[in-house]
């Protein structure tokens, strides 16, 4: 037996794990759904057959999406996470090697070094910003480019006219809007003139459905036909469906969150003005070497590398928890 060596060049993905206090490491929604939501949902599925495979093609769940964003099922399709659909988007289109524009989320190029498809990096500019124009030179041969916006770890939003630039060649661009809802900008309106601009959504950060893996693309009809033909037919639970479609149905519980995490956020970089970077996110990237030290105090963050040695990014939690990491990290920088 020979596992390929590609497999082996993996190191499995770790998360901490252990008996701290505060977890702030994986931009997760620091709320809980509310008792009576939770009930709402446990009656729904009591009526379940937990007997039966879910819808194959998540039929539920999309038209729920499609009421809720104004658009037809054709255009929309639901992942186990989004992972799911990147890791499925990799492979779907012809050409030589995806692009991406680190520093950035890990899983574009996670799953293109496990299916060994080349990866083309075109770097950040010095304030995050992608650059519209080199990633379209480099796109020429690519079979997509990912960008995310905001970007995981910098938690900016792209510039829209950089975008276009790169929407212009023609090549599949997947934008990954996972934090959107903490941005409140958004390019969907985009994909009814750009055939090629795929969007990634998730229920996993400001709907705080983490634990039940969803996730949404939006895109051209074309693309949607072509991942069910691909996708592993029953990834998403009928379980799942019914907890996200129940979330849509409540939105206002998102929103209310959405606005708390926002101001939050905003009163985190006040006080961290000195070392953190603004943030359209629900999480802030902080030039501070600070993750051992914040340990040491019982809170998580994620400590980060290459290009952002020597930063954390931090969640954006409940307000005592902030508290807590405002504290700790002005007594690091000595502010105290
Ligand atoms: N895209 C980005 C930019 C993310 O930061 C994350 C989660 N960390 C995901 C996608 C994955 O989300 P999901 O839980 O839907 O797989």
């Amino acid at each position: 037996m020979k596992i390929r060596k590609e497999v082996l060049e993996f190191q499995p993905y770790r998360v901490l794990e252990g008996n701290y206090k505060i977890w702030l490491d994986k931009n997760e929604n620091p709320f809980d759904l509310p008792l009576w939501l939770k009930e709402e949902i446990f009656w729904k599925l009591r009526g379940l057959h937990f007997n039966r495979y879910p819808h194959i093609t998540s039929m539920p769940l999309r038209e729920a999406l499609a009421e809720f964003l104004g658009l037809d099922v054709s255009n929309i399709a639901v992942g186990n996470g989004s992972d799911e659909l990147i890791n499925y988007l990799v492979r779907m289109f012809e050409g030589k090697y995806i692009v991406t524009t680190p520093p950035t989320f890990g899983m574009y190029s996670f799953y293109s070094k496990l299916y060994g498809i080349p990866i083309v990096e075109v770097p950040l500019d010095e304030n995050f910003r992608i650059r519209g124009d080199e990633i379209a030179e480099k796109a020429k041969d690519a079979l997509a480019v990912f960008i995310a916006s905001p970007n995981n770890p910098t938690g900016n939003l792209q510039p829209e006219e950089e975008i276009l630039k790169v929407l212009e060649t023609g090549v599949p661009v997947v934008l990954d809007e996972a934090y959107v809802e903490f941005a409140g900008k958004s390019m969907l309106d985009y994909v009814q003139d750009y055939p090629n601009l795929i969007i990634l959504r998730t229920f996993s950060k400001a709907f705080g459905l983490a634990s039940i893996r969803a996730g949404y693309m939006i895109a051209d009809s074309s693309v949607v036909d072509a991942l069910y033909r691909i996708k592993s037919p029953f990834s998403v639970s009928s379980v799942t469906m019914a907890i996200a479609q129940t979330l849509l149905e409540h939105y206002e519980v998102v929103e209310e969150r959405v606005r708390f995490i926002v101001k939050e956020r905003e009163r985190m970089y006040e006080e961290l003005k000195s070392y953190a970077y603004p943030s359209d996110a629900n999480f802030l990237l902080v030039k501070l070497d600070a993750y051992n030290y914040l340990l040491d105090r019982g809170i998580v963050v994620r400590e980060l590398s290459g290009r952002l040695q020597g930063h954390i990014r931090i969640t954006v939690g409940k307000r005592e928890e902030n508290d807590e990491v405002i504290k700790a990290l002005k007594e690091f920088a000595g502010e105290f």
